[in-house]
């Protein structure tokens, strides 16, 4: 193995490709996961879990692993954690390097709703919505209290929360196809889908399938993140880590 260890913050379908790459190049890599998953898909490579205790504790695990580059490659939405980065790389003078996939953007034929939170998104849900939920299990409390809603609630695990009469559990793993999408909208009657503007390729099938069925689309914009170097694919990232490392 080459060098000092590269620190990948992690959560993704993306920084599991990333880990995997650098690994094969010879680099010492240490994938970070929050923990919030049970049983996570792992990449190759050294894997840590749980949060790091705030920038201090980024700080001193960045110093006691000698870490030599961090890579931001969490969820667009997983604002602290990147804040955090941005932070403990400007104290420790450790480069930063971001992935921050472009969000999705309507195209002609779309009707989506922007909105800025899950509470809004409950919010704007018209009385005897059926909707597909695909923002994953945590937040779903705001939708739950919309007695006069229904329909599924798709995640990776299920959500802690008791999921109430009116509402179906789907245990799914992207990526999904637009037949398939389709076909899970037709099935299930769905007059709404909620979305996180996660953006990349992995989970945009719902909204085409949407676009095509002419169903109303409720997409949550994303957080701002402080600035950082920020790459928009895996292949653009891993160049400029390949320029950096060499
Ligand atoms: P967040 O709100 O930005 O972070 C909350 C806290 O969780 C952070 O302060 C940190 O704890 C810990 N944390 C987050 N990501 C971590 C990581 N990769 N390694 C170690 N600790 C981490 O994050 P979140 O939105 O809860 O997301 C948690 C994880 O799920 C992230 O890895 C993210 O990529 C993934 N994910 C999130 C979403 C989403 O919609 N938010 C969707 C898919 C995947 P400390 O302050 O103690 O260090």
């Amino acid at each position: 193995m080459r060098g000092r260890p590269v620190l990948i913050l992690g959560g993704t379908a993306y920084a599991r490709i990333i880990a995997d790459a650098l690994v094969e190049q010879g680099h010492d890599v240490v994938t970070s996961l929050a923990g919030v998953t049970r049983a996570p898909l792992l990449a190759k490579g050294r894997l840590r879990t749980g949060g790091f205790g705030g920038v201090a504790g980024l700080v001193d695990y960045i110093g006691s692993e000698n870490i030599r580059m961090l890579i931001d490659a969490t969820h667009p939405f997983a604002a602290i954690m990147s804040a955090h980065a941005v932070a403990a790389a400007a104290q420790t003078g450790v480069p930063l390097l971001r992935l921050e996939r472009p969000a999705w953007q309507p195209r002609a034929g779309d009707r989506w709703i922007s909105v800025n939170s899950m509470e809004e998104a409950a919010h704007v849900l018209p009385a005897g919505a059926r909707v597909l939920v695909t923002t994953g299990r945590k937040g779903l409390t705001h939708v739950f209290a919309r007695q006069d809603v229904a329909g599924v609630i798709r995640s990776i695990e299920p959500p802690d929360e008791a999921l109430p009469a009116a509402w179906r559990l789907l245990l799914d793993r992207p990526p999904h196809t637009l037949a398939s999408e389709m076909a899970l909208l037709g099935a299930e009657h769905i007059t709404h889908v909620l979305s996180k503007n996660a953006g990349g390729d992995a989970t945009r099938a719902k909204l085409d399938a949407a676009r095509e069925m002419a169903i109303p689309v409720v997409m949550i914009d994303r957080p701002q993140k402080p600035k950082a170097a920020c790459f928009g694919s895996v292949d653009e990232l891993l160049s400029a880590v390949g320029k950096d490392l060499g």
